[in-house]
């Protein structure tokens, strides 16, 4: 399992304001990054002997592109310096519309930076108001084309849909606006509300309501069929790419079980048979780096079962689908022997297909896959 190559994933905690909608940490205190990217370089340290080679990077957030370019360029040393950085990696970096400019895109993309995620969730005004974005559509629109002009190839639109008072029409719209860019990579993910965030406390005190199972079916389907009718692949529940080479070689690390290590607050690292995840609190992640210990807030060890119903899950999530071969290799588990009638109930309904020994989900199955990976 682990001949694969290891991704690394780098979180940058800070936002300049929060959005009312997001359980991510991050912290607005920005006079802090300075001892973070200090605290960062430490770490790395700590893992240079435990992990070698990478060819992916991601530096996520938070929001990454409060950094200045210089900052983002001595992170990448830094990380050249510890390990090995393979020649063909993917380097990406998540940004804020608000923050893109073509001096800084520029600058970053001279970094060694080759693939950019853009969040602008949506091209309609009332719809980033309110999410409480602190771009505007116009921002959205100038960081695209900024980005193109800086020298990405490799560009990807973050959006949301099932706003409160967003239909289907206009979130066909953001979309239709969406590849008009022909973007490398779309994520569309649906907006969740989480109990403590400020939407969910007004959603909970009945200030609107939102869709219901009905329409959150339809909005994904839609999704998927407009998607895929202009040349994209529905490739993971909330991810389409402008081909194959255009799929996110990071992400699909943590789909199937390869290492990766994950440096700063609250980033979840895997290896073997061991996930670990730092502490969220920037602070007690800085007080433990400055007394020589890893910021580990916990640490667990994977029987082959666990790993196994994750990699059902995960599996089924995406279409590459399950080698059923590899699949019993890996867990001792004849998927097929074992779930034969369900699976031929689930083939008959539409939900999944086998073919050449491999379960994919189909675009049905897509859109009830955590419920499919409870065969
Ligand atoms: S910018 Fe991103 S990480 Fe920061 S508060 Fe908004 S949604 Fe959360």
């Amino acid at each position: 399992m682990n001949e694969k190559i290891p991704g690394l994933y780098i979180h940058i905690p800070f936002c300049l304001s929060k959005c009312p909608y997001c359980d991510f940490y991050s912290s607005t205190s920005i006079s802090a990054v300075p001892d973070f990217l200090d605290a960062l370089c430490k770490e790395m340290e700590m893992y240079c002997n435990r992990f070698n080679s990478f060819d992916t990077v991601y530096i996520g957030g938070g929001t990454p592109s409060l950094l200045s370019p210089q900052q983002l360029e001595s992170i990448l040393t830094r990380v050249r310096e510890n390990f090995n950085l393979l020649s063909n990696s993917e380097i990406t970096i998540e940004t804020n519309p608000a923050d893109l400019n073509r001096s800084f895109l520029v600058s970053v993309r001279e970094s060694g930076i080759n693939r950019i995620n853009i969040g602008v969730q949506s091209f309609n005004e009332k719809v980033l108001d309110f999410l409480g974005r602190r771009h505007s559509a116009k921002q959205a629109i100038s960081s695209v084309e900024d980005s193109r002009k800086a020298g990405f190839h490799n560009i990807g639109l973050d959006l949301i849909y099932g706003v409160p008072g967003q239909d289907i029409e206009s979130w066909l719209d953001t979309l239709k606006q969406a590849v008009a860019f022909s973007p490398e990579h779309i994520s569309c993910y649906q907006l969740t509300l989480e109990a403590k965030t400020p939407l969910g406390i007004r959603y909970q005190a009945g200030e609107f309501p939102i869709p219901g199972e009905e329409l959150q079916h339809e909005f994904f389907i839609k999704t998927s069929q407009f998607l895929e009718g202009a040349g994209y692949l529905h490739y993971e529940v909330s991810n389409f790419a402008r081909g194959k080479e255009h799929t996110s070689r990071h992400n699909q690390k943590y789909w199937d079980h390869s290492p990766y290590l994950g440096l700063g607050p609250a980033a979840h690292s895997f290896q073997c048979n061991q996930r670990w995840w730092n502490h969220r609190s920037l602070d007690q992640y800085l007080a433990a780096i400055n007394t020589g210990n890893l910021p580990v807030e916990e640490t667990e060890t994977l029987t082959v079962e666990q790993l196994r119903l994750e990699a059902l899950y995960l599996g089924l999530r995406t279409r590459k689908g399950i080698s059923l071969r590899d699949f019993k290799r890996q867990y001792h588990y004849d998927l097929f022997t074992e779930k034969k009638e369900i699976l031929s109930k689930l083939e008959e309904e539409g939900f999944v297909s086998i073919q050449d020994g491999t379960l994919y989900p189909t675009q049905i199955g897509l859109a009830v896959a955590d419920s499919l990976s409870l065969i």
